[in-house]
């Protein structure tokens, strides 16, 4: 599943291959945007960037006074590729949503479940991009601004939540969540306003280095292990034993977040987690 280590990634593949090129082909199959398409005129611009915030991607097209920018969101199924002209797709062409062709390279994006064209004029009326906390894979991340919005998330709301928000700290996805409150040992459930400036500096700075160390590809691991498959704290281990203490590994579900957390009950000091509906209802 794409996380933001993963988009920073493609992005860093679609950058080498489209950045500094002109656009020779440009095609949209998503739903609503076909028509919309025509009035950019890609098609003979320039691309001008390739940027990547969490798990948003944009490329922008110098296109004269106002540049066009796409727009993809990954969510849990899209995933760009790049081809040279001719060489055979991984994916079914009817897939394809976004086709960007250059003289060089097509790269198609495939089922991405967000496409959308506008101007950089028109990104600050965006209902998300403008909102977007600072980039925590990023080399220049603003740690004290994503302390800041942690803070000045509600009162009520769950460290686990808070920190897969994306207008709280953009890229953080749930693997790494898990992982970073296991080895910082914080409660997925603690409130946010229960932690310490210095906890929360922690957690951020764990969850950045793990996503960091993460960014080149080849299997997503937290911990050193010779077998890959033994390369994650707790993320997904459910009922197997702690690295640490030997305790069973176990989840629970969030109030606000459809996203769970694995956890190790001992280290982290949790007695209690939500694993039914009714159970969650009983949070208040
Ligand atoms: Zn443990």
């Amino acid at each position: 599943m794409p996380e933001g280590d993963t988009i920073h990634r493609v992005a860093n593949v679609l950058r080498r291959a489209l950045a500094g090129k002109v656009v020779t082909g440009f095609e949209v199959v998503a739903p609503r945007m076909s028509s919309d398409a025509a009035r950019f005129e890609i098609v003979g611009s320039v691309v001008r960037s390739v940027e990547s915030n969490g798990k948003h991607l944009l490329i922008t097209f110098a296109r004269g006074a106002d540049d066009v920018v796409l727009h993809t969101h990954m969510k849990m199924t899209g995933m760009w590729h790049v081809y040279r002209p001719g060489e055979r797709w991984w994916s079914p062409r009817s897939d394809a949503r976004v086709v960007i062709t250059t003289d060089e390279f097509v790269a198609p994006c495939f089922t991405p479940p967000v496409v959308e064209l506008m101007t950089t004029r028109e990104i600050a009326f965006h209902a998300v991009l403008p909102e977007l906390g600072p980039d925590v894979i990023h080399d220049e991340f603003d740690t004290d601004e994503a302390l800041r919005r942690l803070r000045a998330s509600p009162h009520d709301r769950d460290i686990a939540t808070a920190l897969l928000d994306q207008r709280t700290i953009s890229g953080i996805g749930n693997v790494f969540k898990c992982e970073a409150l296991f080895l910082e040992r914080v409660s997925p459930w603690a409130k946010v306003a229960d932690l310490d400036d210095a906890t929360l500096a922690r957690l951020v700075a764990q969850a950045r280095k793990l996503m960091r160390l993460n960014r080149d590809g080849g299997e997503r691991r937290t911990r050193f292990a010779l077998n890959a498959a033994e390369g994650l704290w707790v993320d997904e281990r459910t009922g197997l034993p702690c690295h640490i203490c030997g305790t069973a590994v176990a989840w629970g579900y969030h109030r606000s977040e459809f996203r769970k957390s694995w956890y190790c009950p001992n280290c982290q000091n949790v007695t209690w987690a939500p694993t039914t509906a009714e159970a969650l209802a009983r949070l208040g």
